[in-house]
């Protein structure tokens, strides 16, 4: 029982067998050292199983003394591969800190036990809450369950979490929350912080390398067992005895821009359920699928109605933009934010403008790289590619045909904020946007201040509805409902609903606020449970359509995209691939370009496949991609949520 499969974090979609003396069923999980190719390069993988001997074989050592790599995580690889179609070398590059494939010496992994001081007192659970965590709290680290808590913003989730967390500690076991993006919720780390102390570790985007791996050691070892982080904090080693997705429906948890392509929040669910262990969903506006499975049992469903100091959820009020001169500000909504001590509007776009025109040869000017048009950044004196990061200074001018004779039509957060400016020139006005955010700290300068009122008006992307609670602010607005609306697919009428949900929760915290969405279209029916905070009456509607239409979650979808640099090639194929399914009877849409058709200079083609069996359509999809060979990157995205 010497031959070991050794898994490399490449792009390559196989194990390697090699003779490791010794080896035995503890090893598995274990860092080894291995010769790799031609050369015989030292490499570092990891031992994930026994191989079937072979000829010719090359010897392999152990590394450490404990595996990096539970029974839980080699399922979960295998997941990623098997449902996901991701290539497996990819699946555990993404699940480990990268300095574990570089430090080529013993890493000393000692497990300790935690030292949890309660730091603070738990708030007195209201009726509600108490009756959520003691249906829960008898699950923690013993069996499995999957519960949604649908409840405003203000309703007591967080305290519901924090004191479920407390009944795993005590049990001697650690947690998992999951929050879309750590950076933007610091009130939410320091209430975890002062409940916990230092047995919490954050993961985010933002740490180095260096940090990102001491800390996942620390939660290893067990020193620091509560994990809090972004989407990939899933596959830290932490022994878990619950684990809790807040803001489950946002789309930050699902991996679409690299591989592995996945989904933490389902990734969470199935830990749960291989670890044995509840795991609990919350949000105010769950994702149509989500709320289909509390509603039809799959999950255990708790409604929180009310907040927990009762402040009354805000007025929302539509203003129609058809009749408003500037296009910008409706007079409804500038008269509120003359009253109001604070304000926030969300813009969905940065920069100025969304377009530039030549005026004098008639065309928008595009990227040279991309096919979309580039954003005009006034401060910078810009036009800005925001796929590729292409710009070019604004007085080279039209890239047809010279002319410096430009229009800027569109409106972004810079256009916005200069025009309140002029009209309200008494406000402090403010700019939360990744431009202006990129400094470290600047987040937090910008937060703070409009938590110390000395901010009136902020305008920012969604980044600004994610999270944050700043009880000065009395009115919250959207500029535009149809901007949210831009992705034109099954989700986009299900994410703006959510996203105007989220924004018009920003108001009021203390006392009842408004809420102005301006729009194009008045009568656009989703309004009308807007308006009633209804959530639940849009997600019975809307399942009625998916249901017609076979969209999620009475099916799974999958996007195949070729993505190549010659466009006949990339069409060629995708075409290849669509008469290669229509000739097996599976049902797809397209095979079209995509939304985006070029990007970076690569052109995009692809067609979505709508299936209730994701592992043998992933598994034959696999084949396909395999066997023959294409000259086209072939992506495939496993219940894809993002169609551009
Ligand atoms: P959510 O996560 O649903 O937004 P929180 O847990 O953050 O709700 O609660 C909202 C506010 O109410 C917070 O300021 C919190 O400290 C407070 N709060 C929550 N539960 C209680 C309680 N049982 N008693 C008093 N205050 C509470
Ligand atoms: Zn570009
Ligand atoms: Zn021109």
């Amino acid at each position: 029982m010497a031959f070991v499969s050794v898994l490399f974090p490449l792009a390559v979609d196989q194990t390697f067998t090699y003779y490791i003396e010794g080896f035995d069923g503890n090893d598995i999980g274990k860092r080894v050292l291995a010769p790799f190719g031609k050369n015989n390069r030292q490499k570092i993988g990891i031992a994930i199983g026994t191989a079937s001997e072979i000829d010719n074989y090359k010897e392999a050592a152990i590394l450490d003394k404990s595996p990096v790599l539970n029974k839980t995580l080699i399922d979960l690889l295998e997941f990623l591969h098997s449902y996901y179609g991701s290539g497996i070398g990819m699946a555990v590059k993404g699940m480990l800190p990268k300095r574990l494939f570089e430090i080529k010496e013993q890493i000393c992994i000692e497990e300790h036990d935690f030292c949890y001081h309660k730091q603070s007192e738990n708030l007195l659970s209201t009726e509600e809450q108490y009756y959520i965590i003691n249906s829960i709290k008898d699950d923690i680290a013993k069996r499995f369950s999957s519960n949604l808590i649908m409840g405003v913003t203000g309703s007591g989730k967080t305290e519901i979490y924090l004191q479920l967390i407390e009944h795993a500690v005590e049990a001697g076991y650690g947690a998992i929350v999951l929050v879309p993006e750590i950076t933007l919720t610091p009130q939410l780390e320091e209430r975890f912080v002062s409940r916990f102390g230092d047995i919490i570790s954050v993961f985010h985007s933002r740490l180095t390398p260096l940090q990102k791996f001491n800390r996942w050691l620390n939660v290893r070892t067990g020193r620091a067992p509560i994990v809090l982080g972004a989407r990939s904090a899933i596959f830290v080693p932490a022994k878990t005895g619950i684990i809790v997705v807040d803001e489950e429906q946002d789309s930050s948890y699902k991996q679409s821009d690299m591989m592995p392509h996945y989904n933490g929040r389902d990734i969470a669910i199935l830990r749960a359920k291989m670890e044995k262990i509840p795991v609990v969903l919350g949000s105010a506006t769950p994702s149509v699928s989500t709320y289909y499975n509390a509603k039809t049992g799959k999950f255990r469903f708790f409604k929180i109605e009310k907040r927990v100091k009762e402040t009354p959820l805000p007025k929302i009020y539509l203003a129609d933009l058809n009749n408003c001169r500037t296009g910008i500000i409706s007079e409804k909504l500038l008269a509120a934010l003359e009253q109001k001590s604070q304000s926030l509007i969300l813009v969905n776009r940065r920069g100025f403008a969304k377009n530039a025109v030549c005026l004098d040869c008639d065309s928008l000017i595009e990227c040279p790289n991309c096919s979309v048009t580039l954003c005009y950044h006034k401060k910078d004196g810009q036009l800005k590619c925001h796929w590729c990061g292409y710009k070019q200074k604004i007085d080279t001018g039209c890239r047809k045909c010279g002319s410096s004779n430009l229009k800027f039509i569109g409106t972004g957060t810079e256009k916005v904020e200069a025009y309140i400016k002029e009209v309200l020139p008494n406000k402090v006005i403010e700019r939360f946007d990744s431009d202006n955010t990129k400094k470290k700290g600047s987040y937090q300068k910008i937060l703070n201040r409009l938590r110390d009122g000395e901010i009136d008006i902020i305008i920012g992307t969604q980044m600004l509805a994610k999270g944050h609670d700043y009880p000065g602010i009395m009115l919250s607005a959207i500029l535009s409902y149809e901007s949210l609306l831009a992705g034109a697919d099954y989700l986009s009428s299900e994410n703006a609903i959510q996203l105007a949900l989220q924004v018009s929760g920003r108001a009021g915290r203390m006392s009842q606020g408004k809420s102005i969405i301006q729009t194009y279209n008045i009568h656009n029916p989703d309004f009308i449970d807007i308006i009633r905070h209804d959530y639940v009456s849009f997600c019975e509607k809307e399942l009625v359509i998916r249901k017609k239409h076979l969209y999620p979650p009475f099916s799974h979808l999958i996007r195949m995209i070729s993505v190549n640099p010659k466009q006949i090639e990339g069409k060629r194929d995708m075409q290849y691939i669509a008469s290669w399914l229509s000739d097996r009877n599976i049902e797809f849409l397209g095979p079209s370009e995509c939304l985006i058709s070029k990007i970076r200079n690569k052109f995009r083609f692809h067609l979505i496949i709508k299936t209730n069996n994701v592992k043998s359509s992933v598994c034959f999809l696999r084949n396909l991609v395999e066997n023959k060979k294409f000259d086209s990157r072939i992506i495939i995205d496993v219940d894809a949520i993002d169609f551009f």
